[in-house]
């Protein structure tokens, strides 16, 4: 099979309110409201389906706005398989206003206990063996310990399925340090830097410290995202940096998510490591030139999929 199987933890129903212009402290009145299902796995799920990879959506939803989210999903044809909490699932609001400005409301969502942990672990080892990959992405609702991801990344290991891991902070460093590595991680630089405490200068400062630092040793799989600038990879031993063509972006937010869809969409493919990098880069263009954010147009695959390339660094 070449299933996927997409965690997010802390799913929400993305609220977009367009306003001319914010008033604070009196009424505002919006036309144009548009909610769908949101969360950074949720992004990747959408992005999956479109490339035509058979996927299912997992996690931890609940409430009325679970249920709404899980109502967009069945509209989308996405299977899912969440574990239902009696908690609500959370509300994120985007105020988009005054030419370019975003304010956000975020809810943080429920909020979990340690046998939540344990029911969803148990969820998680009963779905994951009938998958070839696992994507999991975004961080934890509160009341979850921050070594969740490193215990599925166990768990996933134990039925010899793969995991790329799209996290940060604690959750992603403490998977890293674990005795059972996640198959392949997407930081961008940022996250680079959190994790090692240090900036990076430069591409040969980054190659220096994927080398060397030892929270990056035995990851099969580091794909540095560098936004405009593309990628840059270490795969085993091997480092590559790949270049993108110039692009006017539309939207860029949920080009992470996207190429980590594209990854995914490689891996289980059994692409070339070459043509996962050159897959990954293109969904995550493709992305970049919508308007909705885990969107791609398609049709527009080949052209992009030309003008990316690889070298090796
Ligand atoms: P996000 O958190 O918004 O999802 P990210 O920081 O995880 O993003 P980026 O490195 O910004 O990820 O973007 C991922 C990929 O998307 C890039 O490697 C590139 O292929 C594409 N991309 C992002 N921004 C642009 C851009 N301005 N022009 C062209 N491609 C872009």
């Amino acid at each position: 099979s070449n299933s996927v199987l997409t965690i997010t933890m802390n799913p929400s129903v993305d609220i977009s309110y367009p306003l001319d212009h914010l008033k604070i402290d009196t009424v505002n009145r919006v036309k144009e409201v548009s909610k769908t299902a949101g969360g950074k796995g949720l992004n990747v799920t959408r992005v999956l389906k479109q490339l035509d990879v058979p996927v299912t959506a997992s996690g931890i939803i609940g409430g009325t706005i679970g249920q709404y989210i899980l109502n967009q999903l069945d509209e989308n044809k996405v299977d899912h398989a969440f574990m239902k909490i009696n908690q609500e699932s959370r509300n994120c609001i985007a105020i988009l206003h005054d030419d370019g400005d975003q304010t956000e409301i975020l809810e943080s969502g429920p909020s979990l206990s340690e046998s939540d942990e344990e029911s969803f672990l148990e969820h998680f080892e009963d779905q994951v063996s009938g998958f070839s990959l696992v994507t999991i992405s975004g961080s934890l609702p509160q009341g979850l310990s921050t070594a969740l991801y490193s215990k599925m990344v166990k768990v996933a290991a134990k039925h010899n399925v793969p995991v790329i891991l799209d996290s940060s902070n604690e959750a992603l460093r403490l998977a890293l340090e674990a005795d059972v590595k996640p198959f392949m991680i997407k930081p961008n630089q940022d996250e680079i830097a959190q994790l090692i405490g240090k900036e990076v200068e430069d591409l040969d400062d980054l190659k220096d410290k994927l080398a060397t630092e030892e929270i990056f040793q035995d990851i099969p799989w580091i794909v540095v995202s560098l936004g405009s600038k593309g990628c840059f990879v270490k795969h085993i031993d091997k480092f590559f940096k790949v270049n993108i063509p110039k692009i006017h972006a539309v939207n860029p937010v949920g080009s992470g998510d996207s190429t980590v869809a594209g990854l995914a969409a490689g891996i289980v493919n059994q692409e070339s490591p070459e043509d996962v990098m050159k897959r990954a880069m293109t969904v995550g263009i493709l992305n970049t030139l919508q308007e909705k954010t885990g969107y791609i147009d398609i049709n527009q695959y080949k052209d992009y999929f030309e003008k990316v390339n690889v070298v090796n660094y």
